[in-house]
């Protein structure tokens, strides 16, 4: 009895104590983020009393965002009604991105479009990576955005940094170069890191172990079209292995000696890779004398994963590693892709996915083709159209080396 009052008093007057203190300090307007923090900390307890199905995510130290437990069929209506239903048969595919935390809401502006263009029909998966960790209101947030599963993954670390054979006082020099002479991403280390993953190592990711096939979005993308058919079954149906939507010149600058060593790997050491009907017209058009910078923009891309993790594909990128041009100058992933594609693949086995409307900084896509605009609910600018409108682009020439001829409404 005594106890129990004693303990009550001690109770109260500890409250009355923190209430006071508290007060004092928002007066007094001092330390006002310790304060805050537990003004925080009361109104979550608060909205966890009345509101107990809720998600709750601290954004930062002074906002709380409250996200619904409910389910995805209770947001995406139409989707239900109009989707592909339960007993679509997925291809073995799912969407790829390598991103990171700050780049959360650029993310989920590139999700909604993909989702509204095109995944509500069939909640294809997504697997999303990250040399760092994923924060937990990341992957809640884009939990909920996409229709599908949503797997995230940390990359490895030997997937990210140097191989033991580079110099890395040298590959400093490269970027402190780089850097004075005004080339993009020139002096940045991640951006190599990136580049290598994308080249060599995103299709070894065990969470891509089970796919066959992936398409590649990044943060800040745009698709301005609905992508009216199933772009995975395409590729299986047509026995595709690499698809793009936009193709343009490299920065001379950053590729220096690849083409060097992709003409040393494909014709010195292995010409039994070399495709009989391969596109190599596409990236040299003097007999392979030198690159002539076209290259396919890998931030759209899908492609076979069977492919890359073949063995071919990855004697090829290992020859790259091992002379070093991801640390000593500054190889993109997408003109090694491309050069791997022009000399490996079939010309059949490659694709252009038209009528995308797909946006990427700072190029876009904008089907020539008026009714296609209109069928496809295209929000694009026609007159913006980098395929066929810009000098910069190489499509035109794409076609003039493949065995079709170019779609009736190509200028
Ligand atoms: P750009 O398209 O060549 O200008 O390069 P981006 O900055 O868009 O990078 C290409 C892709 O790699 C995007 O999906 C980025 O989110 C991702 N990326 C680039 N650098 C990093 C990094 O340091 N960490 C992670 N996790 N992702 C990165
Ligand atoms: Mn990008």
């Amino acid at each position: 009895m005594v106890r129990g009052r004693t303990r009550g008093l001690i109770l109260g007057f500890s409250a009355l104590l923190v209430i006071s203190w508290t007060g004092f300090m928002i007066r007094t307007n001092r330390h006002r983020a310790a304060v805050s923090y537990i003004q925080e900390a009361l109104e979550l307890k608060v909205l966890q009393i009345l509101y107990p199905n809720h998600h709750y995510t601290k954004e930062n130290y002074t906002e709380f965002r409250i996200i619904p437990e409910k389910n995805l069929s209770d947001f995406r209506q139409y989707g239900e009604l109009a989707g592909m239903g339960d007993d679509y048969p997925l291809e073995n595919a799912t969407f790829f991105t390598l991103v990171r935390n700050q780049e959360l809401y650029s993310l989920l502006q590139s999700i909604e479009y993909v989702e509204s263009r095109f995944n509500w029909r069939y909640h294809y998966p997504w697997v999303f990576a990250n040399d760092e960790e994923f924060d937990e209101n990341f992957k809640l947030e884009v939990s909920h955005l996409v229709s599908g599963e949503a797997t995230f993954v940390t990359i490895p670390k030997e997937m990210w940094s140097y191989p033991p054979h580079i110099d890395q006082k040298k590959a400093l020099e490269t970027r402190e170069r780089m850097e004075k002479h005004g080339i993009i991403y020139g002096g940045s280390e991640s951006y190599r890191f990136m580049c290598r993953f994308n080249s060599g190592f995103f299709y070894k990711l065990d969470a891509l172990a089970k796919y066959k096939y992936y398409w590649r979005v990044e943060p800040d993308i745009k698709f301005n079209c609905d992508l009216d058919f199933d772009y995975f079954k395409h590729m299986r149906e047509n026995k595709l292995k690499y698809g793009f939507t936009m193709t343009l010149h490299e920065l001379p600058a950053t590729v220096d000696g690849l083409f060097s060593e992709t003409k040393k790997f494909f014709r010195d050491l292995h010409p039994e890779y070399i495709n009989e009907n391969n596109q190599i017209e596409f990236i040299s058009q003097d007999n392979e004398e030198s690159f002539n910078m076209c290259h396919y923009w890998s931030n759209f891309e899908l492609g076979d994963l069977d492919w890359l993790r073949s063995k071919e594909y990855n004697d090829y990128f290992n020859h790259l590693e091992e002379s070093g041009g991801f640390f000593y100058e500054r190889w993109g992933d997408a003109p090694v892709h491309t050069l791997a594609v022009s000399y490996m693949l079939d010309q059949k086995e490659v694709f252009y996915f038209d009528n995308t409307g797909y946006y990427h900084v700072p190029n876009s896509q904008c089907p020539r083709d008026g009714e296609k605009r209109i069928e496809l609910r295209c929000t694009c600018e026609l007159s913006k159209d980098f395929n066929w409108g810009s000098f910069e682009s190489c499509l035109p020439y794409w076609y003039e080396t493949r065995d079709e001829p170019r779609p009736w409404w190509a200028p």
